[in-house]
Parts: structure tokens; sequence; C-alpha cells
């Protein structure tokens, strides 16, 4: 299946790119909460609400930029790849981010120690390699092949585990078909343009010949069986095991996401609002839903009032556009923002986090 033009790749990566953002910046003042806690505190409708009413962004979308800015550097070649996107993501660390995954912490001081991309990964089936398959499913959908092998490489940089692998590459899949709908006037799902048995049979050829793909192919079956029941994003999150909200376990993230796409084709605003009102890691369910759904909706698609009230550094709505302007031109990107500054907006982000967090213990209950 062909990728269209290079205005097609820089639409979508844009909005992949900026649907991730926003997804992230809805997200992240209910992250961790109950879906029943969310509902009395933030009632819907769902908008920005970290600072005045403004939006900021997290790792999420922090790690799909530092990808898509290391794939660009790398021309695609995975060992390049591997080594530009752990140097990138070392500097990310270095300046105090304020959400960072157990496992890419550590994962993220081995590289720092000399442990080189292919070994620096600690046995984790975290949610955080799925953050970075929406725009490597973008870039580089077009051959299975080379996906996979990208997708492999971003993966075992920080985790290890098997289950994080095939998550983030399911993710990745599901961007690219996502990607390929883009300009067709089809809305944008999991697999407009197929059946719903052959989007089943690519999707099964693509996962079954890895460790626990055929584990994550059943919860991914269980869940078009639950959108089609008309089930809540939280009650299949808790039929799966995961109940007091989505956990970050890759196998309870991605079927999640997988179920509401299942449920709101082309809907970003519906399919948003159902993910992240159930709850959990909901900055990063949110995220992977918004980069998946962005990509076939170009950055057009994504409601105006949402990206006008995501106010942030580095990574903001026009960064993000002149991001994916730069890697469709193939020109040359100013690369990662300089450590210092980035130093100082994290620590005004953990002030406004922990504001945020000391709000969230206050009533209304
Ligand atoms: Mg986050």
């Amino acid at each position: 299946m062909k990728f269209s033009s290079v205005k097609g790749l820089k639409e979508s990566l844009a909005g992949c790119l900026l649907g991730q953002a926003v997804g992230d910046s809805l997200g992240l003042p209910c992250e961790g909460l109950s879906p029943d806690r969310i509902a009395v505190l933030f009632p819907l409708p769902l908008r920005q609400r970290l600072v005045f009413g403004r939006g900021m962004v997290s790792d999420d979308t922090e790690h799909a930029a530092l990808t898509a800015l290391a794939y660009h550097e790398s021309k695609g070649s995975p060992t390049e790849f591997g080594i530009a996107l752990a140097r990138n993501l070392r500097w990310w660390l270095a300046a105090f981010p304020g959400g960072v995954g157990y496992a890419t912490l550590r994962a993220l001081c081995k590289s720092w120690l000399g442990w080189s991309p292919a070994s620096s990964g600690v046995l984790s089936a975290g949610n955080g390699p799925a953050m970075r398959g929406t725009v490597l499913g973008v870039l580089a959908g077009e051959d299975f092949e080379a996906m996979k092998e990208l997708v492999k490489v971003s993966t075992r940089l920080t985790h290890l585990d098997p289950r994080a692998e095939v998550g983030a590459l399911a993710v990745a899949w599901a961007a690219r078909n996502s990607r390929l709908t883009f300009g067709l006037g089809l809305s944008p799902g999991l697999s407009p343009r197929l059946s719903p048995e052959a989007a089943n049979a690519e999707l099964t050829e693509l996962l079954s010949p890895l460790q626990a793909g055929s584990e994550l192919l059943e919860l991914i079956r269980r869940a078009a069986e639950s959108a089609f029941k008309k089930e809540s994003a939280a009650e299949f999150a808790a039929a799966i095991g995961s109940r007091r909200g989505v956990s970050g376990f890759m196998f309870h993230t991605v079927p999640v996401v997988f179920q509401v796409l299942f449920a709101y084709p082309g809907d970003l605003k519906g399919a948003l609002t159902a993910i992240i009102s159930a709850g959990g890691d909901a900055d990063t369910t949110g995220a992977i839903l918004g980069g998946i759904m962005g990509a076939g909706l170009g950055s057009d698609g994504i409601p105006k009032e949402w990206v006008d009230r995501l106010v942030d550094w580095p990574w903001n709505p026009a960064s993000l556009e002149r991001l994916a302007a730069a890697i469709a031109n193939k020109l040359p990107t100013v690369g990662v923002p300089f450590w210092g500054f980035q130093l100082a907006r994290n620590l005004f982000f953990l002030a406004v986090i922990l504001t945020h967090g000391l709000r969230r213990l206050a009533p209304p209950y």
C-alpha cells in the first residue's frame, strides 16, 4: 500500500503530533484518577484544565516529537535511529521531565552510563513505547518490515518485555492505517479502507509471529466485541483486569485504545472524551488515541478550541507543525531544544503539576 505525497506526509504527521499533544494535554489533569472522581471534579465537556483553563504536554508528546526527530536525523536507518533516539531521550531525562515512567528512567540512566540502545532496556511491559509508536507508523508504515524494525529498536531502548514491543507495534499499525485514510474523505479510524475481516487478517499477520502477539490479538478481538455491545471504555478496562481506570500496563492501555477506536470511528471528540473519562493513565491513553486519529484527520481536523488552549514550550501546535513540515520536506531541523531552557520549563511544569495535584485533593468529592 503506497502512502501519498510529501504534502500528505506533512499533513498526516502534523495531525498525528498535534492529536497526540491535544490528547496528552486533555488527559493530564485526570492522570491517576478514577472515572468517578473525574466525573465529579471535571464535568464534561472535555477541555484543558491544567492551569487557568490551559493545557500543557508531558512525556507522551515529548517522546513522539523526539522519536520523529530521531527518525529524521537517521533517515530511517534502524541503527542510526536507535543512537539518535537514545541521545534525544538522554538529554530529555537530564532536564528533569515532570513525568517519566520507572522503566524509562532506569533504562535512560543505563544509557547515560554507556549501555548501547540495544542493551539499555529493562524488563517492563509499561506503555512507554506505545507513545513512540504512532509517529513510527506514520513515518515508516509504508513498509511493514521497516516499521517493525524501528518499533523494535524504539521499544528495546527502554522496555524488554515482549508485550511492550507487540503493543507498540499494534499502535504503529493503527496510526499507519489512519494515515492511509488521510485526504480520502474516509472517516479516520482503524480500517475504513479495509473490510473488518481484511483488517483483522493484516493485523494477525503482523502480530502473530511475535511473542505475546496472539494474546494481544485476543484482547483486540474482545475490544471490538465490547465496542459492538456499546460498553464504555471504563467497563472494558475493568473486564480485562484494570479496575481503577486504565493502567499503564501495555496490555491494558492498548486494548482500551482499540476499544475506543472501534467505538468512535472518525469522532475524535467522542473518542477522547470516552478514553479520558475512563481515568487511570489518561494522558497516555489520550495521547496515543489522539496520535492515531490525528494521523488520519490532519492538523486541520483537530478541534480548534483544543489547539488554541494548548500553551507550552518547546512543544506546542506551532512547533509541532514546523517539525512535521521539516521532516516531510527533508529539511534540516533545529534539533532538540537547548537543555537549559528545557530545564527551566520543566521546573515551571513541575510547580504547575504540584499545584494541580493539591487542587485535586480538595472538594467537590
Ligand atoms: Mg504523561
